[in-house]
């Protein structure tokens, strides 16, 4: 678990021959779409092989290069909204249960804070590093723009492998963290939430760790437990969210829940929740999967008792259940349905395998899950993709509704809170939908371009930027 890793990812893709996925389309331009991570401790490199080669921050520049381009940005304003703010890298050391102590390397990204304060998840995942906290960073800031809620945009990340770690080892870990980066944090200035390998109890070690320096703070961090003033319906939020968007599109689609069959790829906390959900709805859940790999079942598995096997650290394919069978990443791809929903890490759909996909329509759960050659390929085959940056916004959302409650002490009803989000996605969509009807663009570009608009505004009417004339 120590970081001894020296190799960044694009010097191993050169090692093994590999060919990054859409990397001359991705670097034409000013070429900072081809910066490496150049942090001095680079994180361990794990070999993921459905994964593409094209880093989640070439994914999010490449869309953004493209948006600002349409709009007329000035080269050098476009690199100021571009490019953080703000990027710190800490050691923390954790002796752990081996008795050694191993080094991890943290991250927080403050990408832009015109529009409010900073706001981001945390992940703990072995694959972390600068590049991808800084692009996931970006992309907080479109989201929360995308959604308008008066949040500005940042990440936070540590290279832990959190999936094999103790308890105990993560809370030494999680407070770590708080202490090295808690200066730059606060309730009006960047707030901290779970993202993938943290969790609620993730959330009240870290506000347990900031209380202990500038007093009971609960505005600090969001996805708390309820316990800890966390807010009803957070943990499902962003499923939740992927469900409203479902309803909105299916209207569209012509889709009925009846006839919707459902494979999801990562049942983690956003996969299970949205899986849930659409259950309840009458969908049929035909696939899933997590890092061990997949079940299928023509007839449907129970979504709900499969999120309670993994509750006790169960893995997908232990699953048990009438006429489940196991299958490859490959095989969960390939499974007919109507509705697709990646929800595990970055760059899972790409030039490979995209067109193995057998859905009409495709709702991001997970951020950056697909590279903008496969969004090409999903296109040319007819699949209505709708993208993280406005599909999975249901977590941030509902975190800017505890933020609100935290600052008043004053806790809503879980009616109250899933009724304002379905408002915000549902009004996000319909701004998304419209601006891509009026330039005759897909949902992705017109998402970023309505995202980038709203931050060069707040940014120029503060006065941080000036366009002139
Ligand atoms: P999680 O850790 O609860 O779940 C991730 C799941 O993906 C796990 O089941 C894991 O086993 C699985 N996975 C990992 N590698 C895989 C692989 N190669 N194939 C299949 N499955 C694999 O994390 P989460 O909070 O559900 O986040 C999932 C995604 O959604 C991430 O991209 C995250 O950034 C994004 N997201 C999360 C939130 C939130 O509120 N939690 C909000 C917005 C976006």
């Amino acid at each position: 678990m120590t970081d001894e890793s020296t190799a960044t990812k694009e010097q191993q893709a050169h090692a093994s021959g590999d060919e990054p996925d859409t990397k001359q389309e991705l670097h034409e331009g000013d070429g900072a779409g081809a910066r490496t991570d150049k942090s001095q401790r680079p994180a361990n490199e794990s070999d993921q092989p459905q994964r593409a080669e094209v880093s989640n921050y070439e994914i999010v520049t490449h869309y953004f290069d493209q948006a600002a381009e349409r709009l007329g940005i000035p080269d050098d304003i476009a690199t100021v909204v571009k490019t953080s703010y703000r990027e710190v890298q800490v050691q923390i050391p954790a002796r752990l249960e081996d008795g050694k102590v191993h080094v991890f390397s943290g991250y927080r990204v403050q990408h832009n804070g015109a529009r409010g304060p900073y706001k981001g998840g945390v992940r703990f995942h072995p694959e972390v590093d600068l590049d991808e906290v800084r692009a996931l960073a970006a992309l907080m800031t479109w989201k929360t723009a995308i959604a308008g809620i008066p949040f500005g945009g940042a990440k936070g990340g540590v290279n832990v492998p959190a999936d094999d770690c103790r308890e105990e080892d993560l809370e030494k870990i999680a407070r770590a963290f708080m202490d090295k980066v808690e200066k730059l944090l606060g309730p009006q200035r960047d707030i901290p939430a779970p993202d993938v390998g943290t969790n609620a109890q993730t959330m009240a070690w870290m506000m347990d760790e900031y209380g202990k320096l500038h007093g009971h703070t609960p505005a600090c961090v969001t996805g708390k437990p309820i316990a800890l003033e966390g807010s009803f319906g957070r943990e499902a939020a962003t499923g939740r969210g992927l469900v409203y968007l479902y309803e909105e599109s299916a209207e569209e689609l012509n889709l009925k829940p009846e006839d919707t069959r459902v494979v999801v790829q990562g049942f983690g906390n956003v996969g299970s929740w949205a899986a849930r959900i659409l259950q309840d709805m009458g969908c049929t859940i035909v696939a899933a999967s997590d890092a061990s790999g997949g079940i299928r079942a023509e007839r449907g598995l129970d979504a709900q008792k499969l999120a309670e096997h993994l509750r006790g650290r169960g893995k997908v394919q232990d699953f048990e259940g009438d006429g489940i069978d196991r299958i490859s990443a490959d095989e969960l791809l390939e499974t007919e349905c109507e509705l697709f929903i990646p929800a595990a890490l970055g760059g899972m759909i790409h030039k490979e395998n995209a067109d193995r996909l057998r859905c009409k329509l495709m709702i991001e759960g997970a951020n950056s899950p697909t590279t903008p050659t496969a969004d090409q390929i999903l296109a040319d085959n007819g699949v209505h993709v709708i993208p993280d940056v406005m599909a999975n916004a249901g977590g941030v959302i509902v975190s800017y509704f505890e933020w609100v409650q935290n600052l008043q002490h004053f806790r809503w009803e879980e009616d109250d809170v899933n009724e304002r989000l379905r408002e915000i996605m549902q009004r996000a969509y319909r701004e998304v939908r419209d601006k891509a009807e009026e330039k005759d663009l897909p949902l992705r570009p017109a998402a970023y371009e309505l995202g980038i608009e709203r931050v060069v505004e707040a940014a120029t009417t503060r006065g941080y930027i000036h366009m002139g004339d």
